[in-house]
């Protein structure tokens, strides 16, 4: 049988070798590298197509594609949200994505990207919070405790210098898992019994809880000024976390505002309500937090340009290594018009 060639094989990461890729870099040190992987995105992100995901609903959840191009090098995630698949023992987000060279329209590198959203909507947060929250900000309440919550909470420390994570969630043994496995991390751990709690003393606010409704995980009353809210499980119609009193209170900074506006906290306001774009705080042409009682809300739904510097990320560390397969993913008969040539001669040789 014909051997593709090199220019036709489409490296491959597993999760298997995701996971060795973060433990051989470290998992504070590439979200750090993801953090900047972001960052310089934004600060070119004139550059690139932008579209809000297309998405797929369903009465349980969501299957979404998020699309993007720099003009050199194309991406998208697939990607779903089904918050009622943890009581099937099922995750709520699964993910992998792609990039392509927009020259040839060739993939060049396809990938698990379960593990990889983690990472890069945690270093995405810390990055924003970087330039949002107040100035030695040291505690951080944490609201949901599922599988982005280590996450978060590492690149709240790694990015931003946090050294304590209060912890709440109506299941006490989701904060249980979360304490134990964040228990060698240097991080003071606080398991609090509610949100209320959870929140004293906090300079830093993360909601990442899964519901598939408008659910108020913070009222107003709870906000004290000039703390900054990270909120990341508000990110589908129907699907949020905050009062919309806070909303009202709050210097709002979303991703792209067209898809904020369908899918973040920001659909409870009026859709003329005024939003920084954080490209622009990123890229110094707005200011970020401007006093110290200000509240910052950054109104996380996650944007194909992060999972897009992600896989840059990835892609720029596996030359030389061990930690990709070799796809067979393209046709590529040696004469381009003679796919069928190349079909039939497949059949002699596996008869
Ligand atoms: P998960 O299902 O593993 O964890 C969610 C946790 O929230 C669970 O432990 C649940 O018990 C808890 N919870 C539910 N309601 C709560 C409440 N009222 N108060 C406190 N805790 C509550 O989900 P996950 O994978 O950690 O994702 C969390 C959320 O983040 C999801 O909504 C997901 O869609 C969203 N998400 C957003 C982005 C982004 O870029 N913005 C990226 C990934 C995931």
């Amino acid at each position: 049988m014909s051997k593709p060639s090199d220019k036709a094989l489409v490296p491959f990461v597993s999760v298997d070798n995701m996971m060795r890729l973060i433990h051989h870099i470290g998992v504070e040190e590439m979200l750090r590298g993801l953090a900047d992987y972001v960052e310089a995105d934004f600060k070119r992100w004139e550059l690139f197509d932008k579209t809000p995901r297309v998405a797929s609903h369903s009465a349980e959840g969501v299957i979404e594609l998020m699309p993007t191009s720099d003009g050199e090098v194309y991406g998208f995630k697939y990607v779903n949200g089904h918050p009622k698949n943890t009581r099937d023992g099922l995750q709520t987000v699964t993910a992998f994505g792609l990039l392509a060279d927009v020259g040839t329209g060739y993939p060049v590198l396809l990938s698990e990207m379960t593990v990889l959203t983690a990472m890069r909507t945690a270093a995405t947060s810390a990055m924003v919070a970087r330039h949002l929250a107040p100035k030695g900000a040291k505690v951080m309440a944490m609201i949901g405790n599922g599988a982005q919550s280590e996450f978060q909470s590492l690149a709240m420390k790694a990015i931003c210098g946090i050294d304590t994570v209060r912890l709440y969630d109506t299941d006490s043994a989701a904060t249980e898992k979360c304490a134990r496995n964040l228990a060698g991390s240097g991080l003071k751990i606080v398991k609090c019994k509610s949100p209320e709690e959870s929140i004293e003393g906090a300079q830093l606010i993360t909601t990442c809880t899964a519901d598939k409704q408008y659910a108020t995980i913070l009222t107003d009353n709870m906000v004290g000024s000039g703390v900054h809210i990270n909120a990341i499980g508000g990110d589908c119609p129907g699907k949020t976390e905050l009062a919309p009193a806070i909303l009202k209170r709050s210097d709002i900074f979303v991703e792209f505002p067209e898809q904020t506006r369908i899918e973040g906290e920001i659909q409870q306001l009026e859709p003329d309500h005024p939003v920084t774009e954080l490209w622009q705080v990123i890229a110094g042409t707005v200011p970020g937090r401007k006093s110290d009682d200000q509240i910052t809300l950054f109104d996380s739904v996650g944007f194909a340009i992060e999972d897009f510097s992600a896989l840059r990320y990835v892609r720029d560390r596996l030359a030389g290594s061990d930690l990709y397969l070799d796809l067979d993913l393209l046709a590529d008969p040696d004469d381009p018009r003679d796919l069928f040539g190349m079909l039939l001669r497949a059949e002699g040789d596996t008869a």
